[in-house]
């Protein structure tokens, strides 16, 4: 248990971005104290070189001006005033031999020969540079030889370098501690920031788990979240609505779907019963299967319009397409329904403009669509009513238009009357399934024309249908 929460906790985005974060952190101060320790340590050695290079000249001066028997003098002065063991002075002839010498007892370390090497690779009365350290020990010194007087003598002055020693490492001490400090510090702060950066993602996944264990109600409340973590919040909301939507929706078709099989298999099943239990008569058998037949053929059509709505719904397209002239299409509903309406007395009118409006299009399913939104406007209209049919041209477009004076419906459900099964209470008590209105927006949709509603309660609906012109071959 205790190791599958230390394993949840290294696989936290939280622990992860802490790591990365110390070991940036790590890497950049590491860098930074190389980089700035480096530059220290060449400074102090340009120092240093620079007051070697003082001393030299200041010996070569005396040596010049007072001779070679007078700079002992000025050497036991150095040595007195900066002490034995800080630094040293040598003055050789050419041919090896020691001319002077500071006491080097306290300089155990120096290996003369290596001194010597130094001197014979040296240019006369330029000044070379060397570090040398011990082996045994930390020590370390710095030593400048030079060649004077024409070549003759050789001038080495050696000096300690255990300040800069001291130096470094207090340096290095100094670090040390810094670093554990901001280490922890940036640890805590790295943690802090992630754990802040991931607090968006928490509520997202807060809200998912209760999503999962007590219905779809549960949204992301977003107030001073970072722009990419209220995005994320508003689409996964977006989300939730659309999928609160689409189970309504299931819901819906399921109870409706229910509800519309029920009623024929009931009289399918009424008739069985009679027929069974009932007087053996062909008139009454005749009858019955008349009952199935057309129950048979509701259950057909709903199914198969079923069918075809979730065909163009998922892109299939089984069209015709072919040119043709909207005013003889839409002439030909009119003549169908025509009687219709007059047997319900209702003022049937077709608006039709002078000359053909050409669109590219399936004429069975155009011709269908037109069907169903007649079949409607006539059934959803009173007696003495009116009906008005219109193609229109406009621009590039084609238009039909039928408007009828009926029951109308209220402005929070036009939205709603192309989902499946849909059927407006007021409207509950005609004939239908509820699936006309959405089999004509799925096919209008599919061939890339739209269709729009208005209406108003007791006064009537306009149903309009655009569709692009043909455009002429140019
Ligand atoms: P159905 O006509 O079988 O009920 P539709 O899908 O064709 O199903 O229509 C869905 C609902 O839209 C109807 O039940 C009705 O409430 C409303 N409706 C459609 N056309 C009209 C109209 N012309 N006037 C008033 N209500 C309409």
């Amino acid at each position: 248990m205790l190791l599958k929460n230390r394993n949840n906790l290294t696989n936290t985005l939280v622990f992860r971005l802490t790591v990365w974060f110390v070991l940036l952190f790590t890497f950049l101060l590491s860098g930074a104290f190389w980089v700035s320790y480096k530059i220290l340590m060449a400074n102090l050695l340009t120092r240093i070189d620079t007051s070697l290079n003082v001393e030299v000249r200041e010996i070569e001066e005396e040596f010049y001006d007072k001779g070679i028997d007078q700079i002992q003098e000025e050497i036991d002065l150095e040595m007195v005033e900066e002490g034995i063991g800080r630094v040293f002075v040598r003055l050789l002839s050419m041919d090896g031999k020691t001319v002077i010498t500071s006491d080097l007892s306290s300089w155990g370390y120096l290996d003369l020969r290596q001194l010597d090497r130094y001197i014979e690779s040296a240019v006369p009365g330029i000044p070379v540079y060397h570090s040398v350290g011990s082996e045994t020990s930390e020590e370390k010194c710095r030593i400048i030889s030079k060649i004077i007087d024409d070549g003759k003598y050789a001038l080495q002055f050696g000096m300690t370098l255990k300040d800069n020693q001291v130096l470094a490492d207090k340096y290095k001490r100094i670090f040390v501690y810094a670093f554990l400090f901001m280490l922890v510090s940036g640890g805590v702060l790295g943690w802090f920031i992630s754990r802040q950066a991931m607090a968006g993602i928490r509520k997202i996944t807060d809200t998912a788990l209760r999503i999962g264990n007590d219905g779809f109600k549960h949204r992301v409340e977003t107030r001073d979240e970072r722009e990419e973590v209220k995005q994320l919040a508003v689409a996964f909301n977006n989300m939730l609505d659309r999928i609160e939507d689409l189970i309504r929706e299931i819901s819906d078709v399921t109870d409706n779907l229910a509800h519309d099989l029920r009623t024929p298999i009931t009289r399918i099943r009424g008739f069985a019963e009679t027929t069974l239990n009932g007087e053996q008569n062909l008139e009454i058998y005749k009858e019955g299967y008349h009952i199935v037949v057309e129950e048979c053929d509701r259950l057909v059509k709903l199914i198969n319009t079923m069918l075809e709505i979730k065909q163009s719904d998922a892109g299939i397209k089984d069209f015709q397409t072919t040119r043709l002239d909207l005013v003889e299409l839409v002439g030909k509903g009119y003549e169908i329904f025509l009687p219709l309406a007059e047997d319900k007395k209702i003022d049937f009118g077709f608006h039709r403009p002078p000359s053909p409006v050409y669109i590219q299009g399936d004429e069975a399913k155009l011709q269908r669509v037109v069907s169903n939104l007649l079949d409607n406007a006539i059934k959803f209209t009173d007696p003495h009513g009116k009906i008005l049919i219109s193609v229109i041209q406009e621009n590039e477009e084609g238009r039909i238009s039928i408007k009828d004076t009926g029951i109308g419906m209220p402005d929070d459900q036009i939205g709603r009357i192309f989902e499946k099964f849909y059927r407006i209470d007021s409207s509950r008590s005609t004939t239908g399934n509820g699936l006309g209105l959405s089999w004509v927006k799925s096919i209008v949709t599919s061939m890339g024309w739209s269709i729009q509603v208005t209406s108003s309660p007791g006064k009537g609906s306009e149903f309009v249908i655009k569709i692009p012109l043909e455009m002429p071959n140019v």
